[in-house]
């Protein structure tokens, strides 16, 4: 491929608990990250996606707090937990917040995570994929700890990143 990987921004906000450290710990050991020492670049993954190195920062934001200003991000994941609903009524603020206030055209991902806790489940798939639509996010469902659909959602972070850099 040619010269250097690109490297990309990714801000992983949401509530407190919501399993932010475990998705991003889940990254870093995907059989994606083809970084060749993945323990030594803190929060890095190398991904390969259509023969091309890129590299991937995943910055877990302080929990309950609001980014600034979106320079220098590439994609927010914004994850709730599908068994609290006051960690999706935060969710849906910030992307109120990042979508209305910040005017952020970045690609954002709502993640609801916690989907093996199907019995303790508090917010509704449907209403969550509208919220998601509605602020023009993809919607994905986690669960960070039996690392279920955690690898597609770093590939399809890295796939809508580089389709808007390149919308052809
Ligand atoms: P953070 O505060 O958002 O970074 O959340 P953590 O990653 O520290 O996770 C908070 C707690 O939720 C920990 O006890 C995790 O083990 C647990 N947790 C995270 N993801 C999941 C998941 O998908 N399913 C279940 N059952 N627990 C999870």
């Amino acid at each position: 491929s040619s010269g250097a990987p690109s490297y990309y921004r990714v801000l992983v906000l949401g509530a407190s608990g919501v399993g932010k450290s475990a998705l991003i710990n889940q990254f870093m050991s995907s059989e994606n990250n083809t970084s060749e020492d993945p323990s030594g670049l803190d929060g890095i993954v190398s991904v390969m996606l259509d023969d091309e190195e890129s590299l991937i920062e995943l910055c877990n934001f302080p929990d309950e707090q609001y980014p600034a200003e979106d320079i220098n991000v590439d994609a927010y994941v914004v994850v709730f937990s599908i068994t609290d609903q006051t960690t999706y009524k935060y969710a849906a603020h910030l992307l109120k917040y990042l979508r209305n206030d910040l005017c952020s055209d970045r690609s954002i991902f709502v993640v609801a995570n916690k989907t093996d806790l199907v019995r303790k489940r508090t917010v509704e798939r449907n209403e969550a994929r509208l919220t998601a639509s509605y602020y023009n996010c993809k919607y994905v469902e986690t669960s960070a700890s039996l690392n279920h659909h955690v690898d597609n959602l770093l590939v399809g972070i890295l796939s809508q990143i580089r389709l808007k850099l390149n919308p052809d």
